[in-house]
């Protein structure tokens, strides 16, 4: 199993609408694929998904630290000795973990296919087949925007993802409001505020978190007073999770030892990989904090690969978010994303339990377009 060849696709890929977050609107995606080769004619697949709001990395450096500092390291050695590769790698690419997560991916595809195992058997084996997943309402300054777009979700899932703190803390609290009135309480909701709201914001929105029936606050602070949050959250019936203050695996132990949060959000993309994020779980899970998978809406492959990853986890506090290739315009794999009675099928079959369609990535080559 001696990897012969490395390479890295960058994607012209689109969403289908603008979708808002944070402060963030994206309209494309500057996804790499990356595809790893072994000499006995098996191919591995990862997808990185460098979202600016998470990294510095570029769809350009991803190319780059790929041929010119992966493919030195992995080319001639075994896939299956696939940690301490991963090891090896992440000593040239640090604070690249977009780049390390589709690596690290790739290899899990590239060793589950050569034995004919599942990757979330390779993880430790699957807890369950089908994942719960939710559904997400882009922030719109018009309410009835978001209302509508919730609307049509609520028929598809039993929990929906909003955002918040892009807009005056009022008007943001009505908009959800508005949504919690549209959909009704049977609902869940929670709120990914993306570090955006202040001690004081948090304060005084909380009687109304409470009040609207927002389950969760994800991130409401910066990391730098995140130690805040459980203190200032008290008893009320909201959970906390951790999201842009777990980078690394020791900023799960942080977390933890802090007690800053009640879930820990462990989306292997900006985790540096599903190794990392499992380990990132494990260590929630060992201090009885919650953990949730979430994402930064990936194509077919990263999906396929958090699928496997929720699979393996023994408890999800929240449903996951992989449902990412239906806000693209374009599908870089066979299988399409099926929600059924708001969950996701784990893909089948060795390896990721996916149909890379090459002809498209080649098609969708960003070098190639005019
Ligand atoms: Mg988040």
């Amino acid at each position: 199993m001696k990897i012969q060849s490395v390479e890295a696709i960058p994607l012209t890929a689109t969403f289908k609408s603008t979708f808002r977050f944070g402060t963030t609107d994206r309209t494309t995606s500057p996804n790499v694929v990356v595809i790893i080769r072994t000499d006995e004619g098996v191919a591995g697949y990862g997808e990185a998904c460098p979202v600016p709001a998470f990294t510095g990395e570029s769809q350009k450096s991803i190319v780059e630290l790929v041929e010119q500092r992966v493919a030195p390291v992995l080319i001639g050695r075994d896939a299956s000795v696939r940690v301490p590769l991963l090891d090896a790698v992440g000593k040239v690419l640090k604070f690249a973990p977009f780049t390390l997560a589709a690596v690290d991916t790739a290899l899990l595809d590239l060793v589950g296919r050569s034995r004919n195992l599942p990757v979330h058997a390779l993880l430790g084996g699957a807890f369950r087949d089908r994942v719960e997943v939710h559904g997400s309402v882009g922030w719109n300054e018009d309410p009835a925007k978001m209302v509508d777009i919730a609307r049509e979700q609520a028929g598809t899932y039993g929990w929906l993802k909003l955002y918040a703190g892009r807009g005056e803390l009022g008007a943001d609290l009505d908009r959800l409001q508005a949504v919690r009135d549209a959909v009704g309480p049977e609902t869940g909701l929670f709120v990914d505020v993306n570090t955006m709201w202040s001690p004081s914001d948090l304060v005084r929105a909380l009687p109304r978190v409470e009040e609207i029936g927002l389950s969760m606050l994800e991130q409401p602070l910066p990391t730098a007073c995140a130690a805040l949050q459980p203190q200032l959250v008290g008893a009320r019936p909201v959970d906390i999770a951790a999201d842009e203050a777990v980078r690394t695996v020791g900023d799960a132990a942080a977390v933890v030892a802090n007690r800053s949060a009640t879930v820990i959000n462990v989306g292997h993309s900006k985790l540096g990989g599903p190794t990392a994020a499992l380990q990132a779980a494990h260590i929630a899970a060992a201090s009885g904090v919650g953990v949730m998978v979430g994402s930064v809406i990936e194509m077919g492959i990263a999906t396929a690969m958090g699928l496997h990853l929720a699979a393996a986890l023994p408890r999800l506090a929240y449903p996951s978010y992989l449902m990412g290739p239906l806000k693209y315009a374009q599908q870089i794999t066979d299988q399409q994303i099926d929600v059924v009675d708001g969950h996701v099928a784990v893909p089948a079959g060795p390896g990721l339990g996916i149909t890379v369609d090459e002809a498209e990535l080649r098609r969708l080559d960003a070098r190639t377009q005019p």
